[in-house]
């Protein structure tokens, strides 16, 4: 077996397009499949592209159109359903002053695209893979508009729902329900929110809601609302914004945020669906397929880090396929590497889901703990080790962290 010198990139979210690009820059021509037919996938709301992503874009000069399309949210006041502050938490600083943005979530997607179209990559939309088959001189990947490609490795950056992820190990297992729904939108012509970049959240006593204020004054929200039992498929779909309105009113009735004020001036959100998060996977990768991304360890979206983990993730399988000298090592390497950063940061927002919305006794708990965690940890080695994370793309793999 060689190295790598062609690759299907499978999926063209946020993984895709950044692997397309560093493998680029590793001299691996790469084609990315999407499987949506056309435009970006316009569901969910805003994203936070971390400081950490921000440091991976900038290896690959692709960060420019990806910062400009958010504003900077350098921290997050933390308040109880009272409105008392518990606190802040930084969402880190690079060494020149840049803090993490607040990007639509569909307009990262956009940006991270068009950059590498305009690399010369070719992005071919339409195309699911469906099954794929290894060979010693290559892979083939099957697509469910009838074509095929061929390639010396396939990357998986095809999501929490990935196709190639059962194809490297059918006995893998599926997404988890983490226990909240979500859904969220722009609120415009409100006056008394928190200065433009600032981030709220609000522990409300039965619901979490968090929101940003844009530069323009818009507030860009979002709601975790706990719910034990995942619910069925289409179940939440059929319920109105009007129904939706309704149950908000009653679950934010007790809270002092702006969380009703704010849904009141939102025009339209879509209906709520369930979160999702990857239970451990046991295997990333066969001989010459790898999974990367949500595809690989979605953590919960808490984290504020599922962008920039796969964006990360792009960087290190790029430099593991341009040293070593297998496919299999490389993604052996790759896997070595990421695992244990992956999942502490799954770990930890996984703990976070759990406390959003507890009983009196653990908000009395929390009330109290909390503010001492937020000081004691400002400028922890722990939060640095999320956000000040930087991978040397001149390093050989291997010597990578
Ligand atoms: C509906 C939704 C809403 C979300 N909202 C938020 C949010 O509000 N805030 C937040 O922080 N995070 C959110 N996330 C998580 C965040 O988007 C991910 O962590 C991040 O996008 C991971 O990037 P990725 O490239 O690994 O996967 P994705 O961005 O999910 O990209 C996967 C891509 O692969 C394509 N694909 C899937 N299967 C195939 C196949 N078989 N063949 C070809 N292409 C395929 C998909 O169409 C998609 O374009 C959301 C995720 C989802 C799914």
């Amino acid at each position: 077996m060689s190295a790598a010198q062609t690759a299907l990139v499978v999926g063209g979210g946020i993984a895709g397009p950044a692997t397309a690009m560093a493998l680029a820059k590793a001299g691996i021509a790469a084609t990315v499949y999407e499987a949506r037919p056309d435009g970006t996938d316009d569901s969910g709301v805003m994203i936070t592209l971390a400081t950490n992503g921000i440091d991976a874009l900038r290896a690959l000069d692709a960060d420019g159109p990806a910062v400009a399309a958010g504003f900077p949210t350098p921290g997050i006041t933390l308040r109880n359903h009272a409105g008392k502050r518990l606190g802040v938490t930084s969402t880190g600083r690079l060494a020149d002053g840049t803090v993490s943005h607040t990007v639509r979530r569909a307009d990262l997607y956009r940006a991270l695209h068009d950059e590498a179209v305009a690399r010369g990559i070719t992005v071919l939309r339409g195309r699911r893979l469906i099954s794929a088959q290894e060979g010693s001189s290559g892979v083939r990947g099957v697509f469910d508009d009838g074509s095929s490609a061929e390639a010396d490795v396939l990357i998986g950056c095809d999501g929490i729902r990935s196709r190639t992820r059962t194809l490297i190990d059918p006995a893998a297992p599926p997404p988890q329900y983490s226990g909240l729904l979500t859904t969220g939108g722009y609120a415009s012509g409100l006056t008394g929110l928190a200065p433009p970049g600032e981030y709220e959240m609000i522990f409300g006593k039965r619901a979490f809601f968090g929101y940003a204020t844009a530069p323009g004054g818009q507030a860009w929200w979002f709601v975790n609302v706990p719910r034990p039992h995942e619910p069925g498929p289409g179940e939440l779909a059929g319920v109105s914004t009007a129904q939706w309105r309704e149950r908000f009113a009653g679950l934010y009735a007790q809270d002092a945020g702006p969380a009703l004020e704010i849904i009141g001036a939102t025009a339209d959100f879509a209906p709520l669906w369930p979160i999702h998060t990857m239970p451990r996977l046991p295997r990333w990768h066969s001989d010459r397929m790898v999974v990367i991304g949500d595809a690989a360890h979605a953590p919960s979206p808490t984290s504020g880090q599922g962008a920039s983990l796969s964006i990360e993730d792009a960087l290190v399988l790029a430099t593991c396929l341009r040293d070593l000298r297998t496919p299999a090592g490389a993604f052996a390497a790759f896997e070595r590497t990421r695992r244990p950063r992956v999942e502490k940061i799954v770990k930890a927002a996984a703990r976070m889901n759990s406390s959003k919305a507890p009983g009196p006794a653990g908000r009395f708990a929390r009330d109290l703990i909390l503010p001492v965690i937020l000081r004691a940890t400002a400028n922890a080695k722990s939060l640095r080790e999320v956000y000040e994370h930087h991978i040397d793309w001149d390093a050989t793999a291997g010597s990578l962290s």
